[in-house]
């Protein structure tokens, strides 16, 4: 997560909350982006010295746990920035140019100069977070499913060109004919398509026949089943691992005035603010705008109230509100009431887990600290099996 500016409610139930969930299934870690942060807001260093700490309190508020999860800082390990140098010197221009969210953010940002090498190149820098830790799944929202896809095709790429041995191609020869030449040729023909096109079925049947000679073919070893599925899959050996993207469904929730939730917006609700906050900051949402007197009715599903309930409200009330608008049974602010009772109540373990740091902000550094080790010993371990595949292991 980039470190540009206090977390808000759209942060929790958009991400937090759900790392909070997996910090229990899955060995996790999590980082503070800041070069990331770099990429679009290169011109605002204050930026990223005041929020760099504050976000990792507002994680550990959430819930995070730095003894069950890795909590970093990732310029603090430079060999995320080693990781991305050597893999942009394979990856073509037209896989980082292709990206959706890049034409999309240059847009979007149009005050800012995104004409930079940096922004282009961000999303290779996200796979080398990714692939340095051999992560085997990475939580995104559907607007970053891209970018799991480019870093998949990333390592695809380098297993394919660093993983074989140097007689590879004479082994894989060998063994294709102990095939026999039909089931070789169709072997051959599955595994140009899954290499073209990613297609599972193709993956699938070259597989079948693997396994079928494995069954069936005299003097076949498991060497011979291990040496061609690595060739289907583009592989000799796999240096780096494919992730899988973790799609869950999270809620959305809407900034104060119906927009996106945003702190450059002026619409959101901090996790950190005070109930005064929180109660002007509800009081204050905009509404149904056909509720202009008490006594008109309206319609929740055009009021973002109604989608605060969604996310915090349980059955009756909600029934509560869908009668009282459409009758104008219930004033605006009656409704809101139930909403700022539940965001006071979400943030009070959150404010006393935040105090204790925001009064010994040391420990906080101290986390970091631990966490930055532990990810350091992963990440060293990746770019020694890197740079010695790529034979500049001096
Ligand atoms: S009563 Fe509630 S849902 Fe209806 S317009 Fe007012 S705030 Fe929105």
């Amino acid at each position: 997560m980039r470190p540009t500016g206090a977390l808000h409610l759209g942060h929790y139930h958009g991400a937090l909350k759900n790392w909070v969930r997996l910090q229990d299934e899955y060995e996790c870690f999590y980082f503070v982006a800041d070069w990331h942060a770099l990429t679009t807001h290169y011109e605002e260093r204050s930026v990223m010295e005041r929020y760099v700490y504050d976000m990792v309190i507002d994680w550990i508020a959430a819930g995070l746990d730095p003894e069950r999860c890795t909590i970093f800082i990732q310029s603090r390990i430079p060999e995320h920035a080693e990781l991305f140098t050597l893999l942009a010197m394979g990856t073509p221009l037209g896989w980082l140019e292709r990206v959706p969210t890049y034409k999309d953010q240059i847009d979007k940002l149009k005050d800012r100069d995104l004409a930079t090498y940096g922004f282009l190149g961000y999303p290779l820098l996200q796979a080398a977070d990714i692939l340095i830790y051999k992560a085997a799944g990475v939580p995104v929202g559907e607007d970053q499913a891209s970018h799991v896809e480019l870093t998949r095709e990333v390592a695809r790429r380098f297993n394919n060109l660093y993983g074989r041995a140097p007689d590879f191609e004479a082994q894989v020869a060998a063994t294709l004919a102990k095939l026999g030449k039909d089931d070789a040729r169709y072997f051959e023909r599955q595994r140009k398509a899954f290499g073209e096109t990613g297609a599972p079925e193709a993956l699938a049947k070259g597989e079948a026949i693997v396994a079928k000679a494995a069954a069936g073919v005299a003097g076949w070893t498991a060497d011979d089943s291990e040496l061609l599925l690595g060739h289907l899959k583009g592989a000799g050996k796999s240096i780096l691992t494919e992730p899988q993207a973790l799609h869950t469904e999270v809620a959305k929730l809407p900034g104060l005035d119906g927009a996106k939730m945003s702190k450059s917006y002026g619409n959101a609700v901090l996790m950190r603010d005070s109930p005064e906050e929180v109660t002007k900051k509800i009081r204050g949402m905009t509404t149904d705008p056909a509720r202009v007197r008490r006594t008109d009715p309206g319609t929740p599903e055009k009021c973002p109230v109604w989608q605060f309930h969604q996310v915090y409200s349980d059955a009756p009330t909600k029934e509560w509100v869908v009668k009282g608008c459409t009758t104008a049974g219930i004033g605006c602010l009656d409704c809101k009431q139930p909403v700022i009772d539940a965001i006071v109540q979400e943030q009070s373990p959150w404010r006393e887990r935040a105090e204790r740091y925001l009064t010994n902000p040391k420990q906080v550094h101290w986390i970091v600290e631990m966490g930055t080790e532990r990810a350091r010993t992963v990440a060293r371990q990746t770019m020694k099996d890197v740079r010695t595949a790529m034979g500049i292991s001096y």
